[in-house]
């Protein structure tokens, strides 16, 4: 990796990506079939690493290892996942594996891999300040200044805690993005778990193998009516391709919100295989072992207030929507699997008055992802992870990550570096 103090900072980069996450990640392995560019991606971390606090045994990706960094848009990249593993002498071993999803820990390997072997990735960098002076960017870090002529911000979403939970948070109320670096102690705990995702399912069932000791009781609250699943059905993966979001783009912005809300489950339900394996879990300890570890499975309910009891729990009232009443549990710990959102980020604060938002303070995105701002039409801002709003639900995911930064390349370009013309769709949108 190139040090950074040599870099002179006095020519600016063509191209400056915030974050290192799979995102940009990608758009660096891409990147590197324009040598001619002048790029550098800043991560905060030390080194790369994905949701490490989610890195939960047995957590399965939800899409295709063929979803990966290029090989939508550059199957011959030495940084497509197949590279990956022949590289690393796998190749025949997987075949036998008859595995397309794979686990959450070997899809880390394989960034990491791609990331330690690129050159134009520099961990930690967090970048606290954006300004724009004369006809570039300037990057503040802790230590240095660098000047970009574009950037590309991809510094991911934050926790999402709800307000009512906002105030508790703290040793024994946490978000579940921290879980494994905070390892807690639930030997003897009555555990809430709120949030029916594949998070709060994967720490529902973590917490049943006693991961962390044996509790007392674990409570797994879900909004929705039940413990649903993904929607992994072959047409509803359509909602997942460039000529889904070529249409979903051309639509009248009041309908896309109504769209988003119903294909929800296409991109935030449960893994079917998973909820197999959970029910799995719960009829054998019911009815073959008699565990008496004591669980509840509570979907329908709304978590409306939290208090903490003078005794050291929680209070939790939460809303059936079944009886319309109010129920109120008590808890230990409280693990909220309330998944992220998007926020402004805070460094773009000198910058913002030049950011055309629209009503809610998001980005206003074009088609190639430029962000609408007051600046010169040569002098672009590329957002990743950004779009959901404008691009639709597979803004947020990995499906599209490949075409995306291809799509964004070319208008880096202002030329055709890859193709992204629309594949034919089996449906006429
Ligand atoms: C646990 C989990 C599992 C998921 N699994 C799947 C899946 O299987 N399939 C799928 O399609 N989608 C999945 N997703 C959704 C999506 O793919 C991920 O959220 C993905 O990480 C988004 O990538 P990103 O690059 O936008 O952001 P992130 O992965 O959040 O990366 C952002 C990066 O920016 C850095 N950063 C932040 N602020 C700064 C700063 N100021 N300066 C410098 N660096 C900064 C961070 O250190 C981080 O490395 C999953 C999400 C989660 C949370």
């Amino acid at each position: 990796m190139m040090n950074f103090t040599h870099y002179d900072d006095t020519i600016p980069l063509d191209l400056a990506g915030l974050g290192s996450g799979p995102f940009n990640l990608s758009l660096a392995a891409l990147l590197e079939s324009l040598p001619e560019l002048q790029v550098r991606f800043f991560d905060k971390k030390p080194s790369f690493g994905w949701h490490p606090g989610l890195m939960l045994p047995g957590a399965h990706m939800q899409t295709s290892c063929l979803k990966d960094l290029v090989t939508a848009v550059q199957p011959t990249s030495r940084w497509s996942f197949l590279s990956f593993l022949v590289e690393k002498e796998r190749f025949y071993s997987f075949l036998s594996t008859e595995k397309m999803v794979i686990s959450r820990t070997e899809f880390v390997e394989y960034m990491s891999w791609v990331a330690e072997n690129l050159e134009s990735l520099q961990f930690g960098s967090e970048i606290r300040e954006v300004s724009f002076e004369k006809d570039s960017f300037i990057l503040h870090t802790e230590n240095e200044k660098v000047k970009a002529h574009n950037l590309c911000l991809g510094t991911g979403k934050v926790p999402y805690v709800p307000d009512c939970a906002r105030a508790m948070v703290g040793q024994h109320c946490f978000h579940a993005s921290e879980l494994m670096t905070r390892q807690p102690e639930l030997r003897n705990r009555k555990v809430a778990i709120i949030g029916g995702g594949q998070t709060g399912a994967e720490v529902f069932l973590n917490c049943l193998r006693e991961k962390w000791g044996k509790a007392d009781q674990i409570q797994w609250i879900s909004r929705r009516a039940s413990f649903e699943p993904l929607d992994e059905s072959p047409f509803t993966n359509e909602y997942f391709t460039p000529d889904y979001v070529s249409r979903f783009l051309s639509l009248p912005e009041e309908k896309k919100e109504t769209i988003v809300q119903y294909q929800k489950l296409a991109s935030d339900g449960i893994t079917p295989a998973y909820l197999l394996e959970i029910y799995r879990e719960l009829y054998d300890r019911t009815y073959l072992y008699q565990d008496q570890i004591n669980w509840k499975l509570l979907p329908d309910r709304t978590l409306k207030a939290m208090s903490e009891s003078s005794g050291g729990f929680y209070d939790l009232k939460l809303t059936n929507a079944l009886s319309a009443e109010d129920e109120i549990l008590s808890a230990d710990i409280v693990i909220l699997c309330t998944g992220f959102q998007n926020v402004l980020p805070p460094y773009l604060e000198p910058i913002q008055p030049r950011l055309n938002l629209d009503e809610y303070h998001r980005f206003k995105l074009s088609s190639s992802f430029a962000v609408d701002w007051e600046g010169p039409d040569n002098r672009r801002i590329y957002a990743v992870n950004a779009g959901l709003h404008s691009h639709g639900i597979a803004e947020p995911q990995l499906s599209l990550t490949a075409w995306r930064s291809a799509t964004i390349i070319n208008d880096l370009a202002q030329r055709e570096i890859f193709s992204v013309n629309q594949p034919v769709s089996l449906i006429d949108w």
